[in-house]
């Protein structure tokens, strides 16, 4: 029988690639791959399919597209403590996040891969959601906001950052940066709200990640505002507090990533919110925006 691998466009390859070079330079040579995957890594994955019928067959049986003894990663004892630390070799950097879901690399929209990903049973948050909270925004944005994880609000809504974190990010947009909503694109590294709000557990950020880097690829947006700690160490794959990333620009998946607080953690602690304005001053700037003077603020 042929084993025939669906070819993953260059854009795709180029980026996976440029991510796994910043993973090491964020984590310096203690990143460099201790074990080689095997070879025969992509063994066993499946010839291409279209995303609708990937999407029927993971509708049919949601296991199949997660098959537990199909791991492409390779853990390091010594990062055990990390969220989800995966190292890899350049070539599995490249092929771990297109093969995980055979023909996710296939989607060329968002609304195909919102078809993939279809009525998702693939972890153990699926049967406390009411609604599965994917994206909004517009598809082709130039700046794209990721966070954590949907709450209550977001997951009763099914739209992402429409609580009282919510209410604070869309100021930021609005009246902060002069934008419109529905000028960027808002979506978070999990789709599925985790019981009592709490932190997204390993498990369920590798299952969900891909559908963020489609997202990330699909959209291409200028550059991408990172926001708090759980989301950007799920984007750049560190342990490093927020405080130390935010500030300094970043790369995901060859695009310019800024990371920052929270604007939950700015309801706790509003004093911060100048450190935000400035790191979204930065974005501003490397879009070409003009700053709006203090007090013109909308
Ligand atoms: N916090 C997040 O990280 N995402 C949301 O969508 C809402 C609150």
């Amino acid at each position: 029988m042929s084993t025939k691998h669906p070819s993953p466009d260059p854009a795709t390859i180029v980026a996976s690639l440029r991510d796994y070079i910043e993973q090491l330079r964020e984590e310096g040579l203690d990143g460099l791959p201790a074990v080689n995957p095997p070879s025969s890594a992509l063994a066993g994955t499946q010839p291409p399919r279209t995303a609708s019928v990937a999407a029927a067959g993971a509708a049919e049986n949601p296991a199949m597209l997660n098959p537990p003894n199909k791991k492409l990663t390779v853990k390091r004892d010594d990062r055990a403590e990390q969220p989800h630390s995966v190292l890899t070799t350049p070539a599995n950097a490249a092929t771990e996040l297109l093969y995980r879901y055979p023909g996710l690399e296939k989607t060329a929209d968002l609304d195909m891969l919102r078809e993939f990903i279809g009525a998702c049973t693939r972890c153990k948050l699926a049967p406390g959601r009411t609604n599965l909270v994917f994206g909004v925004g517009n598809p082709n944005a130039e700046l794209m906001f990721v966070g954590e994880a949907p709450g209550a609000d977001e997951d009763l809504q099914g739209e992402p950052f429409v609580g009282r974190a919510g209410q604070l990010l869309t100021d930021i947009i609005e009246r902060g940066m002069g934008m419109s909503r529905d000028d960027v694109y808002i979506c978070n590294v999990i789709k599925c709200r985790p019981p009592e709000n709490r932190n997204p557990e390993p498990d369920e950020v590798n299952t969900c990640e891909p559908f963020l880097f489609r997202q990330i690829d699909l959209v291409r947006p200028k550059a991408i505002v990172g926001l708090g700690t759980f989301a950007v160490q799920a984007l750049l794959k560190v342990k490093t507090p927020i405080s130390k990333l935010r500030g300094r620009w970043h790369e995901v998946r060859a695009i310019k990533m800024m990371p920052t607080f929270h604007p939950a953690y700015l309801l706790r602690n509003p004093a911060d919110k100048r450190l935000v304005w400035a790191d979204i001053q930065e974005v501003m700037m490397f879009l070409g925006q003009p700053i709006p003077p203090r007090g013109s603020r909308r």
